[in-house]
């Protein structure tokens, strides 16, 4: 089963590309940026809490990352054997930790995907869809703040995956099927899906438009 995280700037196409690769694989999709909007929804202190860092794009803290995130990563483990990690792990930190997580619990991470595009088109694609989702963190100056702290916080851990030999870099300025076509293939060429080839029927348009 595939266990794999899913590596982007925002406005990459993270949460599109996870949302079809669960729908390919049966992994669990595990999107940390919609289990925090579903608490701030919530109305809860968390939530509360959360939005504080969300509204303003600076990454929340790790202790109430993993208090959030780890009822559903255990979930998934029993579930599915699988997931998709969307917007996790996201530091150096919660990447260390995760990783002693995944070997307590068998469920080391096999594939890490990191999509990318240049700058100029992140940032149309993400005020582009402010005008459809309404986002909070949608606005420029904080989509410029998100980009930044990826460049300083997310960017470092591109390296320590590559060295860990898993990972795969796709550029996602070109169209949705190409990338999906490469996506497949790498894993298909990894063992980590069945190598049937990649058909029309598999590759399709991804579920919903957001990044
Ligand atoms: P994007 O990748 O477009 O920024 P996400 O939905 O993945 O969107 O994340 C939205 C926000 O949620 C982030 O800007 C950050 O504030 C918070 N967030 C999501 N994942 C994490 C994480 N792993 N660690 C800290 N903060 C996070």
């Amino acid at each position: 089963m595939v266990r794999v995280i899913m590596l982007s700037p925002p406005g990459a196409g993270k949460g599109t590309h996870s949302r079809w690769l669960t729908l390919q694989t049966g992994a669990a999709h595990i999107s940390s940026g919609d289990l925090l909007r579903a608490e701030v929804a919530r109305g809860s202190d968390l939530g509360r809490e959360v939005a504080a860092y969300t509204d303003r794009g600076d990454l929340v803290p790790d202790e109430l990352i993993f208090r959030i995130l780890a009822p559903a990563v255990v979930a998934a483990a029993r579930d599915t054997g699988g997931y998709v990690l969307d917007g996790f792990p996201r530091t150096m930190p919660q990447a260390l930790r995760a990783a002693q997580f995944g070997a307590d619990l068998a469920l080391t991470s096999n594939a890490v995907i990191y999509l990318t595009a240049p700058e100029e088109e992140l940032v149309s694609r993400l005020l582009d869809r402010a005008g459809r989702d309404g986002r909070a963190d949608d606005t420029l100056s904080v989509v410029k703040h998100r980009l930044a702290v990826f460049a300083k916080e997310t960017a470092p851990l591109v390296e320590y995956y590559r060295g860990r030999g898993i990972l795969l870099e796709l550029s996602t300025d070109r169209p949705e099927l190409e990338v999906q076509a490469d996506l497949l293939d790498w894993l298909e060429a990894r063992g980590l899906i069945p190598a049937v080839g990649v058909s029309p029927e598999r590759a399709g348009p991804a579920p919903g438009l957001s990044c």
